[in-house]
């Protein structure tokens, strides 16, 4: 038997080693990781081997390209090197967000293939179910961009399961003992069918919902009177969460085994992951920050010295255009300022800011008196040589249009020509 699928059996998946597997090292890229895996499929490719070593190599097969598809992809690898193979078994608890992609390559890395039942070494039992860890409870958690600048510091109450002080989690009374349960025989454990996808199953070792896993229950005499049998109480807890400054949405914070406890099980994690609420001002790209400015036509063309714009920690961002330099600010102009970008986390440094400028032009009838236009036109430059043509049409015009509405109109198919016509071409011909 290979070494994955004993492990495999002993439930003790996050055990393995990938790297090992492959025989490359923890900073292998990833052409040496395809490198490493073209060469170990080829070596213990079933093909190849003596009849009676087969199975073995068709389980070595089966692990190497698994553990290659894993290495070989980012994200997976990621996950992997984090969490170990712990990552991939959490999706197969009552979870909130089971990754079916990952849960079906645990089924088939484990052999629980839906076409080929159970590979040779598992002798049809299912790997057990019974977790060593608790479940881990997501839940998401609102931020400002504010928030995400500054840093943050939130206190919850949670209220939860935690182990019984009284029976210590056993749901009995001190000396009284529990028969064996009658619905799994004392196991703890029951076969079930879980459906894969509209009549597929596979056979799984469940939890026993009887006896909650311990194979024993009290007589309603024997049992606890605090918990009354139920192995755990209610409690109150504050906890806190604290989110660095820079940090942003999809991060997780992980309050360590402060999920609901179980006896004999190592309680899972609150994990917060952050959702960040839209800005009215800022936009934010990795640690940049971007943003609209106003600026009058005025101060476009002499210039200014003001704040332009409220900072996320409230100061002001104060920017100095020259004049009479005669620098011109254009709309749709982008200036960047840096180092007032969001905060890099645990360190000083920030990212830049872009502030793309608006100009705000004047509203109709801003000028009442003719001799200010003449004057403005004589500040202003001239305007380009004429267009020279032979033939000029002076047109009306409507100065509110829209661009949605061009190309609306256009019904090719059914327009016809005026002068197409009268060359005899039909209206039908010209309608096809
Ligand atoms: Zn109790
Ligand atoms: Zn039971």
């Amino acid at each position: 038997m290979t070494r994955i699928s004993t492990l495999g059996m002993d439930g003790a998946a996050e055990n393995i080693d990938l790297y090992e597997i492959l025989g490359i090292d923890r900073g292998a890229s990833q052409p040496e990781i395809k490198k490493a895996y073209h060469k170990a499929a080829l070596s213990s490719h079933p093909d190849k081997v003596a009849e009676h070593e087969r199975d073995e190599a068709d389980n070595k097969f089966k692990s190497i390209s698994k553990a290659y598809e894993i290495l070989y992809n980012d994200d997976k690898r990621h996950l992997y090197d984090t969490h170990g193979m712990a990552a991939f078994e959490s999706s197969h608890g009552n979870g909130m967000d089971a990754g079916g992609d990952l849960e079906e390559m645990l089924q088939q890395m484990f052999g629980m293939n839906i076409r080929g039942g159970m590979p040779p070494g598992f002798g049809g039992a299912a790997r057990p179910q019974k977790p060593r860890k608790g479940d881990d409870e997501e839940h998401p958690y609102q931020v400002t961009l504010e928030e995400l600048y500054k840093g943050k510091t939130a206190k919850f109450a949670s209220t939860k399961n935690i182990i019984c002080s009284h029976c210590k989690g056993s749901g009995g009374k001190e000396k009284a003992k529990p028969k064996q349960c009658a619905s799994c025989n004392g196991k703890g454990v029951k076969q079930a069918l879980r459906h894969i996808s509209p009549g597929m199953a596979v056979p799984e070792m469940v939890m026993c919902s009887s006896c909650r896993g311990k194979g024993g229950v009290y007589n309603p005499k024997d049992k606890c009177r605090k918990c009354k049998g139920e192995c755990v109480t209610q409690a109150r807890k504050v906890l806190e969460i604290y989110i660095p400054r820079g940090s942003k949405e999809g991060d997780r914070i992980i309050l360590e085994g402060e999920a609901d406890q179980i006896p004999n099980q190592e309680p899972g994690d609150i994990i917060f992951g952050l959702v960040q609420t839209e800005h009215p001002t800022f936009r934010r790209a990795g640690v940049d920050l971007s943003a609209d400015i106003e600026v009058t036509l005025a101060e476009a063309l002499c210039g200014f010295s003001r704040v332009v714009i409220k900072h996320l920690d409230g100061r002001g961002i104060h920017l100095q255009h020259p004049q009479p330099i005669a620098r011109v600010l254009k709309p749709g102009q982008v200036i960047k300022v840096s180092g007032e970008g969001m905060p890099y986390k645990k360190s000083d440094m920030k990212g830049d800011l872009y502030l793309v400028v608006n100009i705000g032009f004047p509203e109709h009838d801003w000028l009442v008196k003719n001799q200010a236009v003449t004057k403005l036109q004589e500040l202003l430059p001239e305007p380009d040589k004429p267009i020279e043509t032979d033939v000029v049409d002076h047109v009306t015009y409507d100065e509110s249009a829209n661009l949605d509405d061009f190309g609306a109109g256009a019904e090719g198919e059914g327009w016809v020509d005026d002068d197409e016509e009268e060359d005899g071409e039909g209206p039908e011909c010209a309608q096809q």
